[in-house]
């Protein structure tokens, strides 16, 4: 059945300026590090992505190494792209990135130019696409100069390979000299792609200040640290979780006891507002304004209905914020 997106797709989603770009993204983004790859199943996939797009999620967030194997997210995401979007292109954000170990030998991994071209030739091939619309540095490289990187970026650009470009889990001060050389040579930053959440704090001590003086949008990963911030691990450890089933960036001995029993009085307090908890963990991130977007992954569709509602209640009283802070805190 060729797919027909829902009529109503933008009537509840609410969008946000990103940073003083021209760019709107979508309040809550879909991520492909998980789910897509080869092993997984590629109808659920495609019911994911047909779903997210139905809720008004526009931008579908991808790197070159998201599978396993590296590289197979976008090839599913190519193969779903020209059965299901490819009239919509222009309705859709898409973004790739590059910086971490790709293929053998010195340039397959980290920030030259060399590495990050020949990358993006390989992403815009595996989906099918023309173009991305972001491309991401994905991680600091220590061992390039930091022009060099940027240069790259500025290079792709005027290629017409990306549209826009951003840096993900730079630091603050590297993200304002970041942003200070790609404003010289004319390609700005767009965004910044950091982890934030409740329960990963990092963001707040510098970061978002900068973000918010150089006019970078943000777009949080892992809000939901990866399922822990959800009523999934309430009652023992699911088979389906992502715990149980792929123990490579989640192992079920990280989450302890005592993580639990704070999950447990989130997830009341989540409960008395009226939202579940994955709805009240992306609430949270969105009452700052600098939050441009927040980036989750689902295994299953219903997931992304849970958490688009979180738009619905994005107010928060004095008295809940205190006592998020005590539970996170104790
Ligand atoms: P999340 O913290 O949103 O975790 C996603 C997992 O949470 C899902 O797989 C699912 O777990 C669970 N989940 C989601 N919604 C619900 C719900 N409503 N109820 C119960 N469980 C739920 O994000 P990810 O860690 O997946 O990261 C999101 C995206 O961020 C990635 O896809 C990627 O695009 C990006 N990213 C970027 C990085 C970077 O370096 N720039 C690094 C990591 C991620 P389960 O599978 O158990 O059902």
């Amino acid at each position: 059945m060729p797919y027909q997106p829902q009529e109503s797709r933008y009537e509840s989603m609410k969008f946000r300026r990103c940073g003083k770009s021209g760019l709107d993204l979508p309040m809550l983004s879909l991520g492909l590090w998980h789910n897509f790859g080869h092993s997984d199943d590629f109808r659920n996939a495609r019911t994911i992505l047909r779903t997210a797009f139905d809720l008004g999620i526009t931008h579908f967030d991808l790197a070159n190494n998201y599978g396993p194997p590296y590289g197979a997210a976008e090839e599913n995401f190519g193969r779903i792209f020209e059965k299901d979007f490819k009239p919509l292109r222009d309705e859709l954000l898409i973004s790739s990135k590059a910086g971490w170990d790709m293929w053998p030998g010195p340039y397959g991994n980290f920030g030259s130019k060399k590495y990050l071209v020949a990358s993006l030739d390989q992403s815009l091939r595996r989906m099918g696409l023309d173009y991305v619309d972001i491309f991401y540095h994905h991680r600091p490289d220590p061992a390039t100069p930091l022009e060099e990187t940027m240069a790259a970026l500025d290079l792709i650009v005027r290629q017409g390979k990306a549209l826009y470009v951003g840096i993900s889990q730079y630091n603050a001060e590297d993200t304002a000299r970041a942003s200070k050389i790609l404003k010289k040579l004319g390609t700005p930053c767009l965004i910044h792609q950091p982890r934030y959440s409740m329960m990963d704090r990092w963001v707040e001590d510098g970061l978002l200040d900068v973000l918010e003086t150089e006019g970078i949008g943000a777009i949080a990963f892992s809000p939901l640290e990866q399922g822990v911030l959800t009523n999934k691990y309430l009652k023992g450890f699911p088979e389906d979780s992502r715990a149980v089933k792929d123990g490579r960036y989640l192992q079920t001995d990280k989450i302890t006891p005592a993580l639990l029993s704070t999950v447990e009085q989130l997830n009341e307090l989540a409960r008395k507002r009226g939202q579940s908890l994955a709805q009240m963990a992306i609430a949270w991130l969105l009452k700052d304004p600098r939050i441009t977007s927040v980036l989750v992954g689902v295994s299953k569709a219903a997931q992304l209905n849970d958490n688009v509602n979180s738009l619905q209640a994005l107010d928060f009283s004095e008295e809940e914020l205190t006592k998020i802070e005590q539970l996170l805190r104790a």
